[in-house]
This record gives C-alpha cells, sequence and structure tokens, in this order.
C-alpha cells in the first residue's frame, strides 16, 4: 500500500513540471499536456475518469499524486438571487465565495485566504485572523464551482469575477496570478483579464510589482478615506503603508498600465462625511482617470458603523461628478444570507 501522505498535490504541477515528469516515467511528454487538459480544462475528480489515458498511467498517477478540490460544503440562496458558497478545502478549513447575478452579468466574488491578516475595523473577515494563503488550484476551483453553478440556476457562463471576498489578494500575490494565469488560459477557463478585477486594500510594493508584471486584470483599491488620520483609524495598516505611498504605487501603475484605477468607499456617519472629506478624495483621485464606487454598508456588529445619510451621499456624487470622477453607488446584495461585502465569515 502506498502511504497516502506521500503522495504528492498533482495540481501544485506547472504544465512544464507534468511534462517532465512523463519523460522522466520513460513516457511522452504529451501525456502531460494531456493529462493538464484534464485537471483544468475539465476539472477531473479522479485519474479514473481520464479516459484517454491508459490504465496502466491512471495506476501509476494514483500511487504517485492525489487530486484535491474544494467542496461545497453549503449553498444559500438570497432572495435577490445572489448565491453563498460554504467552501470547504482539503485541509478543512472553510472559505466563502458568492455568485452575484444582474441582468446581464453573472459575478464570482471569490476568496484568496483563509481568513485575512489586515484588521480594517468595519469586516467581518477581520475578526478571523489568517489561517493560510489559498493555493491556485482552491482560487480556482471557487470560480468553476460558480461558473457551473451560474450555468445550471442562470443558464449562462459565468462572466466576471472579483477578489473582493475572504483575504488581501496581493498578500497572496503569486497564488492569484496563478490561478488568473489558469482561469485565463484557453487550457483552463479561457476568460478575458478585462473581466477579472483584483481588490487590494493597498499594499504600495506589490501594487508596483503587479505593474512591472504587466498584469491585464483590473485594479480596485479600498480607500474609505484619503487623509490618514481618518484611514488609520479605521483601517490600522495605514499606519506602515501610508496614502502616500499608496499614491505614489498608484501614480506607477497607471505610468505602466494606463489602466484607470477603481476606488471603493463607504461613508459613514461622524467618520468620513463631510466635505473635507470628499475634497481630500477629488485630490487623491487627481493624477489618474478614476472611478469611485460608493459602497453600502453592511453592518457587522452593534452599530459602531452607521452608513451616512442620502444626503451625504448626494454631496459625494455631486462634488465628484463635478470635478470629472466617474462615480456609481452601489447597492449591496445578498444581504438576507450574509454573502454582502465585508459580511463574509460573519455567522461562522
Ligand atoms: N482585502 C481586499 C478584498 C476584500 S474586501 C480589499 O480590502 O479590497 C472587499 C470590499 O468590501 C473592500 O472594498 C472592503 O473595504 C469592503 N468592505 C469590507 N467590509 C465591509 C462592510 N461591512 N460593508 C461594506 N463594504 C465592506
Amino acid at each position: 500500500m502506498v502511504n497516502q501522505t506521500k503522495k504528492k498535490d498533482i495540481r501544485a504541477l506547472t504544465k512544464e513540471q507534468l511534462r517532465n515528469f512523463f519523460v522522466a516515467e520513460g513516457d511522452k511528454a504529451f501525456r502531460g499536456n494531456q493529462v493538464y487538459e484534464w485537471l483544468w480544462q475539465k476539472s477531473a475528480h479522479s485519474f479514473e475518469g481520464m479516459t484517454n489515458i491508459s490504465k496502466e498511467t491512471r495506476d501509476m498517477l494514483e500511487a504517485n499524486f492525489v487530486i484535491n478540490h474544494i467542496k461545497v460544503d453549503q449553498m444559500q440562496r438570497s432572495s435577490d438571487g445572489t448565491i453563498k458558497n460554504a467552501v470547504r478545502l482539503h485541509d478543512d478549513l472553510i472559505v466563502e465565495s458568492v455568485l452575484i447575478p444582474t441582468k446581464t452579468r453573472t459575478t464570482a466574488c471569490v476568496s484568496s485566504q483563509v481568513g485575512c491578516s489586515l484588521d480594517c475595523r468595519f469586516c467581518a473577515t477581520s475578526r478571523l485572523k489568517r489561517m493560510r494563503n489559498l493555493n491556485p488550484d482552491e482560487i480556482y476551483d471557487q470560480v468553476v464551482a460558480i461558473d457551473n453553478e451560474s450555468r445550471l440556476y442562470f443558464e449562462r457562463p459565468l462572466t466576471n469575477i472579483v477578489f473582493m471576498g475572504m483575504g488581501e489578494p496581493l498578500m497572496n500575490y503569486n497564488n492569484v496570478l496563478k490561478a488568473i494565469d489558469k482561469i485565463t488560459s484557453p487550457e483552463g477557463l479561457g476568460m478575458s483579464p478585462k473581466r477579472i478585477t483584483v481588490s487590494t486594500s493597498g499594499v504600495p510594493k506589490m501594487i508596483k510589482k503587479m505593474a512591472d508584471d504587466a498584469v491585464r486584470f483590473k485594479l480596485a483599491v479600498s480607500l474609505h478615506s484619503a487623509i490618514d488620520e481618518i484611514r488609520t483609524s479605521i483601517m490600522p495598516f495605514n499606519a506602515t503603508f501610508t496614502l502616500a505611498d499608496l499614491r505614489e504605487s498608484l501614480e506607477y501603475w497607471y505610468a505602466k498600465t494606463n489602466s484607470r484605477i477603481t476606488y471603493e468607499y463607504v461613508v459613514w456617519e461622524g467618520i468620513n462625511d463631510t466635505q473635507n472629506d470628499v475634497d481630500a478624495l477629488v485630490d487623491f483621485c487627481r493624477f489618474a482617470p478614476s472611478k469611485v464606487n460608493l459602497i453600502e454598508y453592511n453592518p457587522i456588529d452593534d452599530g459602531e458603523f452607521r452608513q451616512a445619510s442620502s444626503s451625504t451621499l448626494d454631496m459625494y456624487v455631486n462634488t465628484l461628478e463635478r470635478n470629472g470622477i466617474i462615480v456609481t453607488v452601489r447597492r449591496s446584495r445578498g444581504k438576507d444570507i450574509d454573502a454582502a461585502c465585508g459580511q463574509l465569515a460573519n455567522k461562522q
């Protein structure tokens, strides 16, 4: 009997490594391509089902490798159509991912880490300490699961992906990049990178790295305040990654990619609800074409944070528009099942 613990995760191998493995086994490199296609494009859960591979080769793979897959443990559907998946990983940890349907789109909101190491005071995920990074296949599988659900319940494929689930994607950059490579590759899901948005709370060094890597997906930054003192009080890591550094990294990003930046922003009563706050935001946005998404606040606690009034939102919208900044006011989806922004892991 082969010791289970000695088996390697076959999906951790690149295509090249898989090809080399077969050559080392005295087989053809091409066999690696075939198996790779089964693992990614066809999402095979077992070696047994790889019908164009000989029984002998399948047994050999079985003896050497495991195929890890996520498992959707629980699926909840909101009255507005939103679906939240509780996803069990191979080591029994749980993350959440969300399917958000609109008239014309299906968006997958996926997690990049189990828990989060940042401590945004308004976000439920921050209460779970970061346990580990997700592997590329665990990110990819969340997307596949939502694509399947979209086909099943809405009779159309997934159209967009946002990295706005649990975790900070830029603190798991390499794995997020590998997952996106597979999602966009014709050997994976073949999605356009233009339909993928990575949302970050703002890690300047990694934003510059993304620019250097010439990534083709979109960037969103969770800003919430353009005044250091205020931002630090609600997003304490801002004491280390200050607005000046963030802005410098975003200037670098824009210079290299020419790609517009989206800012996510919640307006809270008594925190960032004055004309001074919106003026600072306008000033922060000036260096590059920008879009501001004003997100509705989803309460996660006993009322420490309260969404500002609609007249305050109007003040934001008017000031931003007057200054030529695109602004959208985004209503939350899936609140009744705790699937809205910042609510993931609220009840676990
Ligand atoms: N760590 C990444 C991605 C996860 S958060 C980031 O910070 O961007 C996804 C978005 O939800 C962020 O813009 C975040 O600021 C926002 N968010 C967090 N908690 C929220 C809440 N309670 N209500 C509304 N939006 C929230």
